[in-house]
């Protein structure tokens, strides 16, 4: 890229807690959508959903039987009806009186309770019991699982499964979810060859493109990715950058060097930087900035690095985007190895694999030369905290670690 414009003035590397501050500041949530529940799934609800009448919505039976008076200690029970699932037959039985029931049906009357069909024996048009009913139950009662006025659902929880099952039975047959967010990578370097392509001399292959696709894919957001030569002009991206997207990834550039062009493309499509630099490793030359509601990562291009912002920085904002507060959580966990002393005055984030151990979480620090290597994220799932200038700590020290959800667990453990 040729500088046309001067970059505004350098903002000061910060550490990796201001940095994300300021991340979610300006990742202002994006406009709600209503969707059919057929399509909400994984989306982040923005309102409470409170039912509007109990459920079960009537005392139910739990067992295909028949059911009688709970006081009612007769030795022979005249069947007076039969109430299937689905059907509404109000009435009261008299002492001696038994209706047979199908599992879900609704009970006639108050009072009752239900003997399983294991427990009766059939005679013409009656029954007789081997317990007595009293000691029988079977009975899901109305509004036992929630009652109207709850809260079934609260705003910023993602739908699963179950949420969406929640919002079925109470009748909503849609659901105020966040809008997806538009996420566009952009893939930078002169010297990367794409995977299928030949390798020329002094040529490495393109790994981020199929990175950040991997780490992307299953998310909620609309996800693109483009390939640009290394000198190129903003006009040339603002194509690409149309006014749908909300977030841009532009991978590789964003240090210092002679042909690191990220910061100066930023700013000329308008986006104010407001991180140039982060005191933690890997990952030190990230740059953000915003444009309004749109915000941009310049994304080191070193793989390890890569990874390591996308958990700790791009994942935080897409969520923020969403609507969601969820700060990184850090865990504690044991170290099964020692690990060496912490840089001075710059924070690392190790890759690491976190395994559940009987008294809590075991961290192993994966082994890694510099920031462009790959073989680490083979099995990490976790990213190790390691603060500016910490102490060597030997095997069993308590540290703390964020899950990153992915690794490859193979027969042999890690490398
Ligand atoms: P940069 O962030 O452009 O300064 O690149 C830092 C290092 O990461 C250089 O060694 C690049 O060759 C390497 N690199 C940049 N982009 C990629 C990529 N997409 N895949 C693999 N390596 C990359
Ligand atoms: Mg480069």
């Amino acid at each position: 890229m040729t500088a046309t414009h001067s970059i505004s003035k350098p903002v000061q590397p910060c550490d990796f807690e201001e940095a994300l501050r300021c991340i979610l500041q300006h990742s202002h949530p994006l406009p709600a959508e209503r969707l059919p529940l057929a399509g909400a799934y994984g989306r982040l609800l923005r309102e409470d959903v409170v039912a509007t009448e109990d459920f079960p919505p009537f005392d139910r039976s739990a067992m295909d039987g028949w059911a009688a008076r709970a006081d009612d200690c007769s030795e022979i029970f005249q069947v007076v009806d039969e109430i299937r699932a689905g059907e509404w037959k109000p009435r009261t039985l008299k002492h001696g009186e038994a209706v047979a029931v199908a599992t879900g049906a609704a009970l006639p009357c108050n009072g009752l309770v239900v003997v399983p069909q294991e427990d009766g024996v059939p005679e013409a048009n009656a029954v007789r019991f081997r317990i007595q009913p009293g000691h029988a139950k079977y009975i899901r009662r109305r509004g036992e699982d929630w009652k109207a006025g709850t809260v079934l659902v609260c705003k910023r929880s993602r739908l699963n499964a179950g949420a969406l099952a929640m919002l079925a039975q109470a009748g909503h047959c849609s659901a105020l979810v966040s809008r997806l967010p538009r996420v566009l990578h952009l893939v930078t370097g002169d010297e990367l060859a794409a995977p299928d392509a030949g390798r020329e001399p002094g040529q490495v292959r393109d790994v981020n493109s199929v990175l950040i696709s991997a780490l992307m894919r299953n998310r909620t957001a609309k996800f693109v990715q483009r390939r640009l030569p290394e000198k190129l002009d903003a006009a040339q991206v603002r194509a690409d950058l149309d006014d749908s997207i909300d977030m841009l990834l532009v991978s590789g550039g964003a240090s210092v060097g002679r042909h690191d062009g990220t910061a100066l493309l930023l700013e000329q499509l308008g986006f104010t930087l407001h991180i140039r630099g982060v005191l933690a490793r890997p990952g030190r030359p990230l740059l953000f900035g915003s444009n309004g509601h749109r915000i941009a990562f310049g994304l080191p291009g070193n793989p390890l690095a890569h990874w390591v912002c996308f958990y700790m920085y791009v994942l935080p904002a897409l969520r923020a985007l969403e609507g969601a507060h969820t700060p990184l959580s850090f865990l504690n966990g044991r170290l099964a190895a020692s690990v060496g002393a912490g840089a001075p005055g710059i924070g690392m984030f190790i890759p690491a694999a976190a395994i559940a151990a009987e008294d809590g979480w075991l961290v192993k620090a994966l082994h890694w030369n510099s920031s462009g290597d790959i073989t680490p994220l083979l099995h990490a799932n976790a990213l190790l905290h390691r603060p500016a200038g910490a102490k060597p700590l030997p095997a069993g020290a308590v540290v703390q670690f964020l899950f990153s959800e992915e690794a490859t667990i193979q027969d042999g453990g890690t490398r």
